[in-house]
């Protein structure tokens, strides 16, 4: 198999140039193209000798992937981006400005195995995991894609299809790469992931040394009616991953964010304002309320504007930060829990 230039490290390209008999420096000048001059097609890379160039283009893979479609909110805030995978499969990115932010929101996985019953993304199940590249080519083409208007990645979420612990491994390469300053080189601060509440994953990241922030889906204040929203959730006691959480924010130094989609009937109402606010009381952390947005098929409701309120109000008596995030990109179906591999299949 080629190498795969996105995701290899300095190490292993320069690895790479001595075995064909090159200069190690190649592999610098390779990647400074591809990350400072904004450059991807090896034809245009012009300090690289014929041969050199002829050399990569036959041994090597860059692992970009194959961008479908391209399709922009009418507010133009929000973008979308259809990618397909070498096998076909379709998976999507959303970059979102806000100010002078410019944030992707990545998949981590084709498909999603917590099948939340307000989100699209895991109406399927897990169909695959994403390899590193395939994470990383999502941020790396939005970014040249941004450069080419003079612009840049500014922030990742990792709030797309899948669930980031449930593909461990090719997650925490994928920060690792986008955090090297030979690649992005992003502040770890500008990074965020966010899970359904994966034990073993939360511990595990506890012990990775990485300070980038973690956000934990909660959706309800207590494990009963947790479990009837997120049927993944009957996997571990909310306890259990609350306490994962609150060492991660020690280790870590870094605060913890919730994520509750509130849903109209289900669990906006005052009685689960006030057991969530008595739950999370005087800890350090912050809520993040977001109304549910609607997904083709399900019979789920948006919350009142005034249970929102009165919600945000019982939070605010007990001194919870919370902020409300409100909808972006929704008309393009680039909302939070909107990307479906279902729709996709209709449009390609
Ligand atoms: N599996 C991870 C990452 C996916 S992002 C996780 O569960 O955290 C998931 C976030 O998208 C959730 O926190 C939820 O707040 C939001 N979300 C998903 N579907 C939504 C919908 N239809 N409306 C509003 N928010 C939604």
């Amino acid at each position: 198999m080629k190498t795969k230039v996105l995701g290899s490290s300095l190490a292993t390209l320069r690895e790479w140039s001595v075995s064909k008999g090159k200069k190690p420096f190649i592999a610098n000048q390779l990647l400074d193209w591809m990350f400072k001059k904004g450059e991807s097609d090896l034809t245009k890379m012009t300090n690289l000798s014929l041969e050199v160039r002829t050399l990569m283009q036959e041994e090597l893979d860059m692992g970009t992937l194959e961008l479908v479609r391209e399709q922009e909110s009418r507010d133009g805030e929000t973008t979308k981006f259809l990618w397909k995978l070498p096998d076909d499969k379709l998976v999507e990115s959303v970059l979102i400005r806000s100010g002078d932010r410019r944030t992707v929101c990545v998949s981590s996985q084709v498909g999603c195995p917590a099948r939340c019953a307000f989100c699209a993304s895991g109406r399927q199940g897990l169909i695959r995991n994403l390899e590193p590249h395939e994470i990383i080519a999502q941020v790396y083409q939005i970014d040249l894609w941004l450069k080419k208007k003079n612009e840049a990645v500014s922030h990742i979420v990792y709030m797309g299809m899948g669930e980031p612990f449930r593909n461990y491994e090719s997650v925490v390469a994928s920060i690792r790469y986008f955090i090297d300053p030979n690649f992005l080189g992003l502040s770890q601060r500008r990074i965020t992931v966010s899970t359904v509440g994966v034990v073993e994953g939360i511990e595990r990241f506890t012990q990775e040394g990485l300070k980038v922030n973690l956000v934990l889906s909660l959706h309800a204040p207590n494990q009963k009616l947790r479990t009837k929203i997120i049927p993944y959730a009957r996997e571990y006691a909310l306890e259990t991953i609350l306490d994962a959480m609150w060492r991660y924010a020690d280790v870590s130094g870094r605060d913890i964010t919730f994520e509750y989609t509130l849903l109209k009937g289900i669990n906006d109402g005052i009685e689960q304002a006030e057991e969530l606010a008595r739950l999370l009381k005087g800890k350090q952390c912050t809520v993040n309320l977001i109304p549910y947005n609607p997904v083709e098929g399900l019979r789920l409701e948006k919350p009142h504007h005034t249970s929102v309120e009165e919600f945000r109000q019982v939070l605010d008596r007990a001194k919870v930060i919370n902020t409300c995030r409100y909808t972006k990109g929704d008309d393009i179906a680039a909302a939070c829990g909107q990307l479906a591999m279902q729709e996709l299949k209709n449009v390609v």
